[in-house]
């Protein structure tokens, strides 16, 4: 079964699209979290950042760059949040990797908060949990 977003890039749900080609699909998020909310998506299928070849990731990230840029050049926004979840534990509600571009506006308005709390790191062996993460890469 096809996902909302797979439904929309196949024209079966309609959308408002801020930019289109032949890989790459940016539309108006229905929510507009703030004005501008714009998700970026590969028009072929994966389903999170994670699993997503790196060619369409860049064409990906490309094109929310711009889109950022141009936000930043015609709404008066004076910063902008690019972000990707991955996975349901990190907020993935649709299960087509999309990159969330959202215009940030002085004052605050809109209803996004990104808060990214410390912890206690004294148990933690951060030299050691560099390497493991590190060598994973390899
Ligand atoms: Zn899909």
């Amino acid at each position: 079964m096809k996902d909302i977003f797979c439904k929309i890039i196949d024209g079966d749900i309609p959308s408002t699209r801020v930019y289109e080609d032949d890989d790459v699909l940016a539309i108006l998020d229905i929510s507009q979290t703030t004005r501008g909310h714009t998700l970026v998506m590969p028009k072929k299928h994966y389903e999170s950042l994670l699993d997503c070849p790196k060619e369409t990731l860049t064409k990906v990230m490309l094109i929310a760059q711009r889109i950022g840029q141009a936000e930043v050049s015609i709404l008066g926004a004076k910063g902008v949040n690019i972000l990707a979840n991955c996975g349901e534990a990190a907020g993935q509600t649709v299960m087509h990797f999309h990159v969330h571009v959202i215009p940030r506006y002085i004052g605050g308005e809109g209803g996004f908060r990104l808060e990214m709390a410390s912890q206690d790191t004294s148990k933690m062996n951060l030299p050691v949990l560099a390497k493991e993460i590190g060598d994973a890469m390899k």
